[in-house]
């Protein structure tokens, strides 16, 4: 199992990075590419097609416009007007080998992209919540435009990994060396 899906919180938040990453990476620009993202994350069998994979990539614009929010009052105001229209009908669930966690239930038919935003709407709201701020971003290394979730407890995370910020410390030692 990927070792963030071990974590229940902020599992939500992870997937939400993820689906935004790909559409941006173009893994995510088929039907079968969005799928096996929200699948990866447990989440429910969509079966898009072109038209609904297309709604699932205009509610992902809306996420990642969230997502680029750093300001917590204006972050808390799109999140309230997200819940409005997508009211999430939470339920607790149990996944396999996952503690019980709040999801919201899966579209019965043609909504995916409503199902999405809902799921986004109470993603967002809890872990604003339970942070204070607007603990997500944007990576700051050069040439790399990836989306994080911040888990960070000290400062807030710059990088959207390792690797990026080791690129980063790496370069700048060598140019001050220089
Ligand atoms: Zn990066």
């Amino acid at each position: 199992m990927d070792q963030r899906l071990a974590d229940d919180n902020p599992r939500g938040l992870y997937f939400l990075a993820d689906l935004v990453n790909a559409v941006q990476d173009g893994s995510g620009a088929t039907p079968e590419g969005l799928e096996a993202v929200v699948e990866a994350h447990g989440g429910p069998p969509l079966r898009l097609t072109e038209t609904t994979g297309e709604e699932i990539r205009e509610a992902v614009a809306v996420i990642a416009g969230i997502l680029d929010i750093k300001d917590e009052d204006s972050a808390a105001a799109a999140i309230n007007t997200l819940l409005d229209r997508y009211p999430a009908r939470p339920r607790l669930v149990r996944l396999p080998e996952r503690r019980w966690s709040l999801h919201t239930p899966p579209p019965h038919d043609a909504q995916p992209a409503q199902w999405l935003l809902s799921t986004a709407a109470l993603a967002l709201a809890l872990w604003l919540s339970e942070r204070g701020y607007c603990a997500w971003g944007r990576c700051a290394a050069p040439g790399c435009d990836r989306y994080f979730t911040d888990t960070g407890r000290r400062a807030p995370q710059r990088y959207c990994s390792a690797r990026c910020g080791t690129r980063v410390r790496v370069a700048a030692h060598r140019n001050r060396s220089r």
